[in-house]
């Protein structure tokens, strides 16, 4: 679990704030749900016999004998939140995303923590390829706003109740055949949960999976219909995208589509995964809620971060100006502690030594503070009502008078002077 400090929350922030314009162009809302749910709420939804459920989540007692678990994903709590509330009743469409911390019980590795963030949409009450394929519209569009472009969309069709069951059955006879190439793990998934074999990370695994039955090949007419639909409407919104029969994806409730989005990017290993979702059109009922298909996604932030910062920007915003109170007698720190708050009040970062000290050190401060203005506010210009801008990268310095700084350092911009958004460097 990591804190984060200033410094390195900025690059957290863009993230977010990237994420909040542009669901919301889309038409998503902010849900927010407690950090802790019933035990009985993941099981029921995840499913028992994933990782998550199995080994990772955090369960504990709480003083009324009740089994609690910090979540591990966001989609159960939504779902949650979607039936206690009779969402279904009021509209017949919803679109939600979540933006929070998630727990698991890993072990610990580049991109992978036992806290980790994440950012999640889900659409409710939609069963047509355009909502699959509008969602995934959101992520390209999400990675495209924070400049990631090395970044593959995989996507698969797991079928649905009528055509699952005989892929199942050939899977099972197929990976029986092969039992003994199998890892231990997954010797166990096979009698439990068969589909989990070919998410395994194990290269032996992979190599197994890869070469058994194409979950494709048993679609049922209407599931292929929506896939092939699915796959046209990607075309239409200018999507590239990769068909890869084997990708599963590691939660139980998954019907039809499924999808990924994996970078290349060396830096995160083998947590390339940023994010990835899928149609889950019978949790809802399964929860007892209502009959209600549903599709959605989950990003892992902290990725998207490690991706970021490979990528040599810098997040941090820079102040507009330093001012320097050039004598350290009351009045010039006066002046320059009451400019510095009118300056704020109009909207720019403005930075001030609050423990005075020499003109040097000052001027020293300001040079560090990454400023791109100082200004020197000494007698001489407490008496006159003129001080100078000295442009920190160099330049001539800029006449001002102390009334209008506010105006004068908009004019100076070189770039159109907002006030201090986030702003990104190269
Ligand atoms: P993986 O196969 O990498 O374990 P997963 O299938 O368990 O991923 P999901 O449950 O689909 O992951 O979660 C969606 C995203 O959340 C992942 O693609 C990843 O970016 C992020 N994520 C999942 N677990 C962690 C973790 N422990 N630390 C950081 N990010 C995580
Ligand atoms: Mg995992």
């Amino acid at each position: 679990m990591n804190d984060l400090l200033p410094g390195e929350i900025e690059v957290w922030q863009f993230v977010e704030t990237t994420a909040r314009t542009l669901f919301g162009r889309f038409g998503y809302g902010e849900v927010r749900t407690p950090m802790v749910e019933d035990t009985a709420l993941f099981v029921r939804s995840v499913g028992e016999e994933t990782d998550i459920v199995g080994k990772e989540m955090y369960t504990f007692e709480d003083k009324g004998g009740r089994s609690l678990s910090l979540r591990p994903e966001g989609t159960a709590p939504a779902a949650r939140a979607y039936i206690e509330h009779s969402v279904s009743n009021v509209e017949p469409v919803s679109r939600w995303f979540y933006m929070g911390p998630m727990f698991r019980y890993e072990r610990m590795k580049t991109g992978r923590y036992r806290q980790f963030s994440q950012i999640g949409a889900e659409a409710y009450g939609a069963k047509e390829p355009a909502q699959d394929a509008e969602l995934m519209d959101v992520v390209v569009q999400f990675l495209e706003a924070l400049g990631l472009t090395d970044v593959t969309l995989n996507i698969n069709s797991l079928g649905d109740d009528a055509c699952r069951p005989a892929y199942h059955a050939k899977l099972v006879e197929y990976l029986n055949a092969h039992r003994e190439e199998l890892c231990a793990d997954c010797q166990q998934r096979l009698e439990r949960n068969p589909l989990r074999v070919l998410d395994c990370k194990n290269e032996k695994c992979q190599a197994v999976a890869g070469a058994g039955p194409n979950v494709l090949e048993f679609l049922c007419e209407p599931c292929r219909t929506h896939f092939t639909d699915l796959q046209r409407k990607l075309g239409a919104l200018g999507i590239r995208y990769v068909v890869n029969h084997r990708l599963v994806r590691g939660l139980d409730y998954y019907t039809r589509t499924v999808f990924e989005f994996i970078a290349s990017h060396p830096a995160l290993g083998t947590a390339s995964t940023v994010g990835g979702g899928g149609r889950y059109d019978k949790m809802m009922k399964g929860l007892g809620g209502p009959d209600v298909p549903a599709v959605g996604f989950a990003m892992g932030l902290d990725r998207l971060v490690l991706l970021l910062k490979e990528g040599g920007k810098t997040f941090t915003a820079q102040p507009d100006l330093f001012i320097v109170a050039a004598d350290v007698d009351a009045a010039c720190q006066d002046a320059a502690l009451a400019l510095t708050s009118r300056l704020r009040r109009e909207g720019f970062y403005v930075e001030f030594d609050t423990r005075g000290g020499s003109l040097k050190s000052q001027m020293k401060r300001a040079d560090k503070s990454g400023a791109r203005f100082s200004l020197v506010l000494g007698g001489d210009e407490l008496r006159s009502g003129q001080a100078k801008l000295k442009p920190m990268a160099g330049g001539d310095l800029i006449p001002v008078a102390l009334g209008s700084v506010a105006q004068t350092l908009r004019q100076a911009a070189t770039q159109p002077s907002s006030p201090s958004s986030l702003k990104t460097q190269e």
